[in-house]
């Protein structure tokens, strides 16, 4: 019976120490890729913080069109409480140790959108990224599928994915103009999920884009050369034989007509 208990209780924390390996190697992922600081659901203005309550535009997070600042910030902020001072513009992050005054005035040219993502007590929604993830995949294969099933589509299935299309979309970067070796534009992203969203609608509406959807499997790959349709040779040839088994049975149903 002892022996039981004790053989239980090791499952339990067997179970403990794998989900806590999980969320470890998750976190050391997010960093490595970059990937926190993503700021899901962020405010129309990057200076949101200066502001009494901040505006949103549509999500899929923060349904709400407006909400206090404080109770925007407890979004980003679930496990400390945030050392902040809110006084109108006089707005600041309340840092007190060394390293975080050092990067406090690092940002001090940024947004406070992104000095707030660089806190120490910031914290991002795993569901909320999970989502932003497969909605990218969604609208990834979407503008794919509206093309190469064009011929197959109804009036009302054509409609749906252009109204999926068009739910996509993020807020305008600001920009700037840097004299460099010449005139340059130069884009003020304030969060990182901006700046992807960017780049992966420059992507979607790129003629010459590497990234495709293979014509036989589905699959997203790298394309080497711009009219590459399939993945591998191997799904080119499991797709031309298909092909031609149905143009054979065509055939024969034709014959025997
Ligand atoms: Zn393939």
């Amino acid at each position: 019976m002892q022996k039981e208990i004790v053989s239980f209780s090791e499952t339990d924390d067997n179970d403990f120490d794998n989900e806590l390996l999980d969320a470890l190697e998750m976190e050391r992922s997010a960093i490595q890729e970059g990937l926190l600081g993503f700021m899901t659901a962020l405010p129309t203005t990057p200076e949101f913080i200066t502001y009494e309550a901040v505006y949103f535009p549509k999500n899929h997070f923060i349904r709400q069109e407006n909400m206090a600042t404080e109770e925007y910030l407890s979004y980003f902020f679930p496990f400390d409480e945030l050392d902040f001072v809110k006084r109108g513009v006089e707005s600041r992050w309340n840092v007190s140790d060394t390293s975080m005054i050092a990067l406090t005035m690092a940002m001090g040219s940024q947004p406070q959108a992104v000095t707030m993502s660089f806190q120490r007590e910031y914290a991002e929604s795993y569901e909320w990224l999970l989502k932003e993830f497969t909605d990218w995949a969604f609208t990834f294969v979407s503008a794919f599928l509206y093309y190469q099933d064009m011929d197959k589509l109804d009036d009302m299935q054509k409609d749906l994915y252009r109204q999926g299309m068009a739910a996509f979309g993020g807020i305008a970067p600001t920009y700037h103009i840097e004299l460099l070796e010449k005139p340059t534009i130069v884009w003020d992203f304030h969060s990182l999920l901006l700046a992807i969203q960017m780049m992966f609608s420059f992507m979607l509406t790129d003629e010459n884009s590497s990234l495709k959807v293979c014509k036989h499997c589905g699959k997203v790959f790298l394309a080497s050369r711009p009219n590459t349709i399939f993945c591998s040779g191997q799904c080119k040839n499991q797709y031309n034989v298909y092909k031609s088994r149905a143009k054979g049975r065509k055939e024969d149903l034709t014959d025997e007509q």
